[in-house]
């Protein structure tokens, strides 16, 4: 789990039991719940496992995209399933920021035990 991460959810945490604001208590295990989702996400190659900050660039790209109609945006491209929230384009190949390798999106999630998202 990144350790900013954790700070945030102790953060909340406390502020939580001050403000005795138990309506929070749901957002606060829903944040959990997307901590350990982002968790599983790991390049397949090098197994660089990007942060909440990470970003992708909708760019026009080669292989093995091919893709000639980058609107430029950039965004989290694990908060969508590779969805641009620009132009709507579903990216099929994400590219790693450690190692520069393409893997297919889908194989970005690490394989679960149990339920199959
Ligand atoms: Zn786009
Ligand atoms: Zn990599």
């Amino acid at each position: 789990m990144p350790l900013d991460a954790i700070n945030e959810i102790v953060l909340r945490f406390l502020d939580l039991k001050r403000g005795d604001r138990t309506g929070d208590l749901e957002s606060l295990l829903e944040r959990f719940r997307d901590t350990a989702r982002a968790q599983r996400i790991r390049c397949p190659t090098c197994g660089w496992q990007p942060g909440t900050g990470s970003r992708w660039f909708c760019a026009d790209t080669g292989a093995p995209e091919y893709f000639s109609a980058g609107c430029g945006i950039g965004w989290n491209t694990f908060e969508t399933r590779g969805r641009c929230p620009g132009c709507d384009h579903q990216w099929r190949w994400t590219a790693c920021q450690a190692c520069g390798a393409w893997a297919r999106h889908d194989d970005w999630y690490a394989p679960e035990d149990g339920d199959e998202g």
